[in-house]
């Protein structure tokens, strides 16, 4: 099995039993869970990839405007898988091109897109740590 990280970004927190309800039927096990708010600071160094971009202030500002909730996932294929479920970036168009996705259904826009998910199994396991510096998970 392989692991991923998942946030349920700010916007998305109250629904957060219904997206774990659908984490669940999907076939993953829930290996952690924690619900935190990340500085400005600690939001740029998550995202430390997208540093320079366009984007980036409103992506950090966001992202440390309210709660969220880190969910490091278990199961066959997790990190693609997990990416499918969540669908395109862009919410709004997801609408159109993928209307059962959860951004489609439970974010706004590009930057207010409700979930995240690591991209790669380097980005995983970083990103699990960066959430859970206090676990070992193995
Ligand atoms: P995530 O990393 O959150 O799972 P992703 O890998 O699909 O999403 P990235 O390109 O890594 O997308 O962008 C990280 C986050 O930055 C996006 O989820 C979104 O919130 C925001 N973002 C990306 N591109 C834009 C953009 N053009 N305009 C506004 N916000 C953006
Ligand atoms: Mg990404």
């Amino acid at each position: 099995v392989e692991r991923t990280l998942a946030v349920v970004k700010p916007d998305a927190v109250e629904k957060v039993k219904e997206i774990e309800d659908i984490i669940l039927r999907s076939g993953f096990t829930i290996l952690q869970k924690r619900t935190l708010q990340l500085s400005p600071a600690q939001c740029s160094d998550f995202y430390a990839e997208h540093y320079g971009k366009a984007f980036f202030p409103s992506l950090t500002a966001f992202m440390s405007s309210g709660p969220i909730i880190a969910l490091a996932l278990a199961r066959e294929n997790a990190i693609a898988y997990w990416r499918s479920l969540m669908g395109p970036v862009n919410s709004t168009k997801a609408r159109e091109s993928h209307p059962h996705c959860l951004r489609a259904r439970y974010g706004d826009s590009e930057l207010r897109n409700a979930l995240h998910g690591s991209d790669n199994f380097t980005a995983a396991e970083r990103e699990i740590k960066f959430m859970f510096p206090n676990s070992v998970i193995e």
